[in-house]
């Protein structure tokens, strides 16, 4: 469903991605590991196109994503044409984001009535249904500071499902959460999963990491340094980078 090839991606003279070639089937879980800096969170904004690549190319359904292709040239889409291909991926960021100004039903409702003008009736009904499926259909009125963190994160779920996307990209969902409330986030991930989701998922929970990932990746300086099953990655990896990230975990 979603291929990246030879992904490359600089910040002045820093290169960040150093040709990344990852592949995602349409249902399955990617996770991706690695050390802060090596490049997880870039990649995801990369898919996103909330980043643009240097080189290589991704593709969604083998369309490519950010660029028309003409005469071996890539040319950046507009940023319309961006928002157009967005509307398959949903992401979740580790600080929420919310709109504390608007209450979670609200939150979920803004997307939908603003940028794909459904009526309100219509939002709201959308937003109650996701509310409930998050477990928070109790607190539908409730703005983001009346809300604990896994609370937050969840109507940030909710939010991130609404215009029903194809693929779910998850940055770090339970970093910024108080241990006690990392397993109801994990517990609404994991009922995606379940449903059949596409999902790429950064995380460094990795007994959550191996329990619902078809695939792992290591990322180390911008490069994938391990990848393949979850069991052979995390538990007998190859490479000397991937095995220190691995018993650094530990
Ligand atoms: P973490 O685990 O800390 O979230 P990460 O693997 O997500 O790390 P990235 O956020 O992708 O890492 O960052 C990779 C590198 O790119 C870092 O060195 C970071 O400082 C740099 N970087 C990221 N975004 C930018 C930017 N907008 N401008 C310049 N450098 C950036
Ligand atoms: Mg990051």
């Amino acid at each position: 469903l979603i291929r990246a090839r030879d992904v490359e991606k600089r910040f002045g003279d820093l290169t960040v991605l150093d040709g990344i070639n990852l592949g995602v089937r349409e249902g399955e879980v990617l996770s991706l590991l690695g050390p802060s800096g090596s490049g997880k969170s870039t990649f995801l904004r990369c898919v996103n196109m909330l980043e643009q690549i240097d080189s290589g190319e991704i593709r969604y359904q083998g369309e490519l994503l950010g660029f028309r292709k003409h005469n071996d040239r890539y040319y950046p889409l507009s940023e319309k044409q961006r928002a157009r291909q967005r509307i398959n991926f949903g992401m979740v960021f580790q600080h929420f984001n919310l709109f504390s100004h608007m209450t979670a039903l609200e939150n979920i409702c803004e997307g939908l009535t603003v940028v794909l003008r459904q009526s309100r009736a219509e939002a709201r009904e959308r937003g109650r249904y996701l509310l409930d499926r998050v477990g928070l259909a109790e607190h539908a009125d409730k703005y983001p500071s009346m809300l604990s963190g896994g609370q937050q994160q969840r109507v940030a779920i909710a939010r991130a499902l609404a215009p029903n996307p194809s693929v779910m990209l998850f940055d770090e969902p339970t970093s910024a959460l108080d241990p006690e409330l990392v397993g109801e986030v994990l517990d609404v991930i994991r009922e995606l999963v379940e449903s059949g989701m596409t999902m790429i998922i950064v995380t460094h929970e990795m007994n959550f990491a191996r329990e619902v990932s078809d695939s792992v990746a290591i990322l180390d300086g911008g490069r994938i340094v391990e990848f393949g099953a979850p069991e052979s990655v995390l538990t007998q990896p190859s490479s000397a980078r991937a095995k220190a990230f691995v018993n650094a975990m530990k």
